[in-house]
């Protein structure tokens, strides 16, 4: 593998036109020019002379009176929020550099780069007090955001609120006496502080988001800006006022950016909006622009895509081994592999302990090794069941969604999660009688529960947020005592606690709010976070000295007092990517899946030994020869409906496509003379592994979708599902995916672990090449430089990167964007305004590089509204079938003007990429919205609200991705070779794009299904 600096040359080599051959990775290079910046903040120097502007995260000066924009940091900063010292020498900005934000400093011509504030939480928009001597900003250190200034000089911080809500954006009054922010809440506002009284509220919200209090030169007035109900505007207000409502400077349906305005000396307001720098007199009035330019440099990558066959060539090692769990005596192994509970005396071939089309998972001994609990959904919905491991005899013990059994020390209890949706609820089942009690609710999906040895209490992995303003947070282990009388009502979102118990205390702090009674925190990860709230720990030793967990990506143990807290340093057990840990029942050895092997480390003396799992898989595909007969073709790339044309298919390719020939018509012949055929359809951003259940490939296939991408999973489970799908044993679209997420050091989702250790990335990278990933999806608290090195790394094994973010990504080669808005650290889109509008810097930056945008319009209202504008969407008998309720769920909120427009204007992006020659590709982040209605829902959604034409997003559905995944000679059109992946529409979709509703009939992999086969619930 080349070393970094070497690829650098061979970059610059591409560039120049000598692309060595014998290199897998090259690259060229393309110039974009920026005039417009979509959320980009602009502020002005005090001489009223030079602009600074945040445009794609990078700070920019440019004249007063618009010109050349010149960069001032690099594009691995995502540098933000700048503000002008008074002496007009420097700018204080806000900067990704370290993997979370800090205040930094520059001088106006890039020089004397300083760093103001640093540690583990995030200071975001500075603004320099009058004398220049500090700096305010907002952190979350102290539990909730609150304003907090930095002294230039000496670097000391001091926190000037402590409100219980979030307050944030301040704004030194021209005095240095006052201070303007604002704070969200019931409460929420534009508020002055001043000195030490009490902070009176100038402004009410009423319900709106408020942002960026800026004051007028006098300290008479103060500037903010509004945006509530698909409004945002710019207002002013007098600032010795209480609870008033501003004078709106900007006008009807302006795109005003949430960002200080800069006040001139003549009265004016300079700020940002519609993607442009524009200025106002602040009374209102006549508005002139400010034009800029700004060069950047996009590195776009050629390399070769690793790909996988999809020909019977086996066999190959099974890799999908789901939850693992070692027995007591420490001799066999049970686990979840090809769709099928297995257990496996080591040394010994595994043997099938269930036989169905069902998905099981999540195994687990009883601590007396006489039991087996799991989970499955063979009578319907995922449930627990108990197996007698000596007669096999098993018994259901849940009826509410259970899964993550955890057996209690004397095998009497269960404790499990159990419940609908995100708030899943920890309960404990009485294995004798099912009786069943809640032990909490409002965990944000807690990991698998552990039993404190003397069975009063239950460990979880669970999400500590650092604030309320941003979901983020780190995975720590929370002890609750297994009887505490706990409601619904009662229980706080952890979201909402910020006891500290030593974390917070690192920097003085001490917890602001409690926990329930008897609950804390456990403090041993190392750097902060266990791997994920699912199957990493942390697990509880069976003589309770000890807990074992996953951080840094690699395996810990650490001793542990009866209560579970840590007695010293943890000790780190191996040096590879690690998860599901299990222990034997003499506290001995443990038990681990890593990257795609079993092993097991001894304690006494940290040997770690393979377990062989004598276990393959192959591939089986169908053996028929017979023709379709179409009515009409669509290709999955011409514009015109090819008619009368025969389709030979032998097993499961393609192998001829040719006019009607009625010699062809011998043997089986699927008559499909009064349909239109077109390719399957390619859903490119879903998830979902064992815990969708048996049901959700159906569901996907009848509405005509033959291949899913997953852009984050449990990698085992992804893996289990391509597995499972290839030998037969559940049908489901075909697989593509990744693991877990590559994230920074903050997370949000239960299956994604937090970065807290560099040389986890290298431990990810591996993880990827084992598995045989399709893809990395790295995250939105990932650092822009790291982020680079996943792309290279990830590339030199011909595996593309995709992610929320745009820009610097595009510069370096990210292969893709998910979500035309998507979470994001800032807490505002750059990609889409908060009035869904994107602009040139955004479009250019898309259909320059061509990395494809995957927009996902319907979970951000397009779903609702089309649900709720043509409610036919939901006359089917899918419907009834697969989501009872489902349809009645989507219509929320109702159609209006404001809801309509907004969906047009962020469906519109993507007309605008393809339009400029871009490629954007279809996906639904399903299962937030059902498998395959989510789809086709999303088709109708862009042709009707981004008008874009039918024929577009039928490619978007079929050849596009198909080819940008690598795999455009495999599917995704159709001609003699491909994989037979078909579907018959009753109509032509090319002229009402609601003809995609109408599936007659799917083929995949050559195997032929009806709507009525795909209904039906296979027979235990
Ligand atoms: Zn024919
Ligand atoms: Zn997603």
């Amino acid at each position: 593998m080349p070393t970094r600096p070497l690829l650098a040359i061979l970059a610059t080599l591409a560039a120049l036109g000598q692309a060595p051959a014998s290199e897998s990775v090259s690259s060229a290079t393309i110039e974009v020019i920026l005039i417009e910046g979509t959320n980009m903040a602009a502020s002005l120097s005090p001489d009223g002379q030079t602009l600074a502007i945040d445009l794609i995260g990078r700070i920019w000066t440019l004249p007063a009176d618009g010109g050349q924009a010149t960069a001032l940091t690099d594009p691995f900063g995502d540098t933000r929020a700048p503000h002008w010292s008074p002496d007009g020498r420097r700018i204080a900005f806000q900067a990704y550099w370290a993997g979370d934000y800090d205040i930094w400093v520059v001088d106006r011509d890039g020089s004397n780069l300083e760093q103001l504030t640093s540690g583990p939480f995030d200071d975001r928009e500075p603004h320099w007090s009058p004398d220049g001597s500090r700096v305010a900003f907002s952190s979350d250190r102290g539990g909730t955001y609150d304003i907090w200034e930095v002294t230039v000089e000496s670097g000391a911080t001091r926190a000037m609120t402590d409100g219980a809500d979030n307050e944030y954006n301040p704004a030194y009054g021209p005095d240095g006496r006052r201070i303007a922010f604002v704070t969200d809440g019931p409460d929420g506002g534009i508020w002055i502080q001043r000195g030490s009284a009490n902070p009176s509220r100038i402004v009410d919200l009423a319900g709106g988001q408020g942002y960026a209090p800026a004051w007028s030169p006098d300290g008479g007035s103060v500037s903010y800006v509004r945006i509530a109900n698909g409004v945002s505007e710019l207002s002013v207000i007098v600032s010795d006022g209480v609870d008033g409502v501003g004078s709106r400077v900007s006008s009807n349906n302006e795109d005003v950016f949430p960002f200080r305005a800069s006040w001139t000396s003549d009265g004016r307001l300079v700020y940002t909006a519609d993607g442009r720098i524009r200025s106002r007199p602040s009374g209102g009035g006549r508005s002139s622009d400010i034009e800029f330019t700004a060069s950047v440099t996009l590195e776009r990558p050629t390399y070769r895509k690793a790909l996988r066959s999809f020909d019977p060539d086996g066999p190959h090692p099974v890799r999908g081994i789901v939850s693992p769990s070692l027995s007591p005596s420490g001799d066999a192994v049970i686990f979840i592999a090809l769709g099928d509970l297995w257990s496996m005396k080591i040394g010994s071939a595994p043997v099938a302990l269930t036989d169905d089309p069902f998905v099981e998972l999540d195994p687990m001994w009883s601590p007396d090794g006489l039991w087996i609990a799991y989970a499955s959904d063979r009578e319907g919905g995922i449930d627990i069941y108990v197996r007698d491991v000596a007669t096999g005899a098993e018994r259901k013990l849940t009826t509410d969604g259970g899964t993550n059994p955890a057996w209690s020390p004397d095998g009497s209890e269960i404790a499990y999660t159990g419940g609908e949706g995100q708030d899943r609820a920890l309960r404990v089942v009485t294995v004798t009688t099912g009786t069943v009690r809640t032990v909490r609710t409002g965990l944000n999906n807690p990991g698998r529960p552990t039993w404190s040895p003397d069975g009063r209490s239950i460990a979880v992995s669970a999400l500590w947020t650092y604030s309320s303003r941003f979901r983020e947070g780190v995975n720590r282990p929370l002890l609750l005592p297994v009887d505490q009388a706990v409601s619904q009502e009662d229980a706080l979102p952890v979201a909402a606690l910020t006891e500290g118990n030593g974390w917070a205390g690192d920097i003085g702090l001490q917890p602001e709010t409690a926990l329930q009674a008897n609950e804390h925190w456990l403090d041993f990860a190392p750097h902060g976070s266990l791997a994920s709230r699912g199957t990493d720990g942390p697990v509880w030793s069976p003589n309770g000295r000890m807990m074992t967990y996953v951080a840094s990506g690699v395996l810990w143990v650490v001793q542990v007092s009866p209560g579970g807290d840590p007695l010293g340093p943890p000790s780190r057990l191996n040096n590879e990517q690690s998860s599901d840990p299990t222990w034997a029942g003499d506290s001995g050895s443990i038990l681990y899946l890593t990257t795609n092997r079993l092993r097991r480390v001894w304690l006494e003396n940290g040997r770690i030994e393979d377990v062989p799992l004598p276990m393959t898989w192959s591939r089986v595909v169908p053996s028929e020869r017979y023709v379709i007969h179409a009515g009409e073709l669509f290709d999955g790339v011409s514009s015109r409906l090819r008619r009368n044309v025969d389709i030979v298919i032998d097993g499961h390719r393609i192998v001829r496509v040719t006019d009607h020939a009625t010699e062809l018509h011998q043997g089986r012949v699927v008559d499909a003379s009064d349909g239109v055929v077109s390719p399957g359809l390619v859903e490119m951003h879903m998830h979902g592994g064992l815990g969708s259940g048996e049901q959700a490939g159906r569901q996907w296939l009848s509405y005509g979708v033959t291949t899913v991408r997953t852009p984050a999973a449990d990698p085992y489970e992804m893996v289990e599902v391509r597995e499972s799908n290839a030998v037969g044993r559940r049908i489901h679209p075909r697989m593509f995916g990744t693991g877990n997420t590559i994230d920074g050091s903050r997370v949000y989702y239960a299956g994604a672990p937090a970065l807290s250790a560099s040389g986890q990335v290298e431990l990810g990278i591996q993880h990827a090449e084992d598995l045989a990933f399709d893809v990395l999806k790295t995250y939105v608290r990932l650092s822009d430089a790291i982020q680079r090195r996943v792309i290279e790394d990830a590339h030199e094994l011909g595996i593309p990167v995709t992610s929320h973010e745009l820009y610097p990504g595009v510069a370096y080669g990210a292969d893709g964007v998910e979500h035309v808005r998507g979470t994001s650290r800032r807490g505002y889109s750059t990609k889409v305004s908060a009035l869904n509008r994107s602009y040139q810097d955004v479009v250019e930056l898309l259909a320059r590089s061509g990395m494809t945008l995957t927009p996902t319009v319907g979970i951000y209202g397009g779903y609702a509204l089309l649900g709720e504008e043509d409610p036919t969407l939901f006359d089917d008998p899918r419907i009834q079938v697969f989501m009872p309720g489902g349809a009645e769920r989507a219509r929320r909120g109702g159609s209006s003007d404001t809801r309509r427009r907004m969906v047009e204007d962020m469906a519109s992006l993507g007309r605008r990429v393809i339009e400029q020659g871009g490629t954007v590709v279809l996906g639904t982040d399903s299962p937030i919205l059902p498998q395959g209605l989510s789809l086709i829902a999303e088709m109708q959604a862009l042709v009707e609200y981004g008008r874009i034409p039918a024929i577009d997003v039928m490619r978007a559905t079929t050849s596009i991705p198909a080819k940008a995944m690598g795999y455009g000679d495999e599917f995704g059109s159709i001609r003699a070779g491909m994989l037979a992946d078909l579907i018959v529409l009753g109509a032509n979709p090319l002229s009402d794009i609601r003809a995609i509703r109408d599936v007659r009939m799917v083929i995949k992999d050559g195997r032929v299904y009806t709507l009525d086969q795909l209904l039906e619930r296979p027979m235990r």
